[in-house]
């Protein structure tokens, strides 16, 4: 083995999930095992995974953890290497990882400060005879971590700090230093003050060895205004020590070979089988080309532009097949498109996983218009299904997909459509161009291909994880 990592983190697929990082802090142990590197996973024990509990050891215990008797147990669960810390005062209660319906748990700080605790003492002593070399934090739950690691003796540990999205920046109020047991001298700007308060963000932005984010783009963008919400000033000043690395996708999972009609690039007929089927279950039937989009419906997404661009769209023979939830407005927008455009448009409001894989096999393009996007999933479906990614040119959508032009058409390397910036005239030029494209199947199909060959799998991603540790160590 290389090395040993201890991964602290929230959520972890396919324990717990709320959003793309339990994705990612469940992809990486394994994927970071072919790379040589043994990654073990801290996560709270919330009601819903106490269960596993009686099959794992206990292996550290604290009866005074921010209130309460705390006691952290290890063993193998669902095929990860898991640390689960059993705070029943903290995790044992109704609700997701946040919040209940009532709204975020007002002791969320002390929550994931003893959570971050907790990880720094094993990552600094070790536990049951296993010590990490790397402590690896993710978003805020697990900021305070490489910060009591920092502050209370690293003996050698590493900390690394990764941004899934720095929209969540675990705001505390001043008054709790003390009970987090942070330092008081620590109490500046260039340390966790933040607007007179904490952010646990902040906190292991300015303590990590290393920061890293989920894409090339979005770490250089994370430094202007627009993007770092405030935190800009604290990234730009760590530069020399900031990193993106791309997600990758689950490639048994997101397959065009394992679908009802499988399909793969030297043969698509499968995917034209799977076109008809979707327009049957959506009741349309565009000449055109065929857009999904499969998304949280929010600003983020860019979702308000489609009513905007969709007419023109449908006008050129294009139809659009809608599937998500979100805002209300936007779902109301979204159902007034397909009243608009009967045959043309429809939209299931919904979270729907197996519909989502049928219409990446199905649909035609995939269309991605967020104003930011951190790393995003979608456009990877689409490459790996040969549903051409349309995108805004941000975040991780500018570093997988290869915009269609001119050069790279004749280089035969364009996977897809990208435009800048994002608003309606640039994502309408673009959707005018899928249509062209689509109009000529030669060059359609040649775009398909590359975007089919284009890698969206973790290997690349978890050797720049492994390189990074590497260097950190050397
Ligand atoms: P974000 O994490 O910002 O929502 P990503 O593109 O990184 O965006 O990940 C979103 C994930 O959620 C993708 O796997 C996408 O397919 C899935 N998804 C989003 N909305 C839906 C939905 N309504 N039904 C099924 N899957 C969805």
């Amino acid at each position: 083995m290389a090395g040993k990592v201890l991964s602290v983190a929230s959520e972890c697929v396919p324990l717990i999930k709320t959003g793309g990082l339990a994705d990612v802090v469940g992809a990486l142990p394994g994927a970071l095992a072919d790379q040589g590197w043994e990654m073990r996973v801290m996560l709270p024990a919330y009601r819903k995974l106490r269960g596993h509990l009686s099959q794992m050891v206990e292996v550290w215990r604290d009866d005074h953890l921010f209130g309460g008797v705390a006691r952290l147990f290890a063993g193998r669960v669902e095929g990860l290497d898991l640390l689960l810390l059993d705070a029943p005062h903290l995790y044992d209660r109704d609700g997701g990882p946040y919040n209940s319906s009532w709204g975020d748990f007002p002791d969320n700080p002390q929550r994931f400060a003893a959570l971050s605790w907790v990880a720094a003492v094993v990552a600094r002593d070790g536990v049951a005879g296993w010590k990490p070399e790397i402590l690896h934090a993710h978003d805020w739950q697990a900021g305070f971590a490489p910060a009591y690691l920092r502050y209370f003796g690293a003996r050698g540990v590493k900390s690394v700090m990764t941004i899934h999205n720095i929209a969540f920046q675990g705001w505390a109020p001043a008054a709790l230093m003390g009970e987090l047991r942070l330092p008081g001298e620590a109490f500046h700007s260039d340390a966790l003050e933040y607007y007179g308060n904490l952010s646990s963000l902040k906190a292991g932005l300015v303590t990590a060895d290393w920061i890293t984010t989920v894409s090339p783009t979005y770490a250089e963008e994370l430094m202007r205004p627009a993007f770092g919400m405030g935190l800009q000033g604290v990234i730009e000043a760590r530069k020399a020590n900031v990193s993106g690395i791309l997600n990758g996708v689950d490639l048994d999972l997101w397959d065009p070979e394992a679908t009802e009609t499988p399909y793969a690039a030297a043969n698509m007929s499968g995917k034209l089988r799977a076109r008809a089927a979707l327009c049957a279950e959506f009741g349309i039937d565009p000449p055109g080309p065929l857009a999904i989009v499969v998304s949280r419906l929010t600003d983020q997404k860019g979702i308000d532009l489609l009513p905007q661009v969709i007419p023109d769209f449908v006008e050129l023979g294009g139809g659009l097949a809608v599937l998500g939830t979100g805002d209300p407005a936007l779902e109301q927008a979204m159902q007034r498109l397909a009243g608009q455009f009967p045959g043309r448009v429809a939209v299931r409001l919904g979270y729907d996983e197996g519909l989502s894989h049928r219409m990446f096999a199905g649909g035609d393009a995939v269309l991605v218009p967020s104003r930011f996007e951190p790393c995003g999933l979608t456009q990877m479906y689409g490459l790996r299904f040969g549903t051409l990614p349309v995108v805004a040119a941000t975040g991780g959508l500018a570093d997988t997909v290869i915009g269609l032009s001119p050069a790279t058409q004749a280089a035969g390397v364009a996977t897809g459509v990208v435009f800048h910036p994002t608003d309606a005239l640039a994502f309408s030029q673009a959707l005018a161009k899928l249509a062209a494209l689509y109009a000529d199947p030669k060059a359609w199909a040649q775009v398909q291909r590359a975007a089919m060959r284009h890698p969206v799998g973790w290997e690349p991603s978890a050797a720049a994880y492994a390189a990074l540790y590497g260097r950190l160590l050397a």
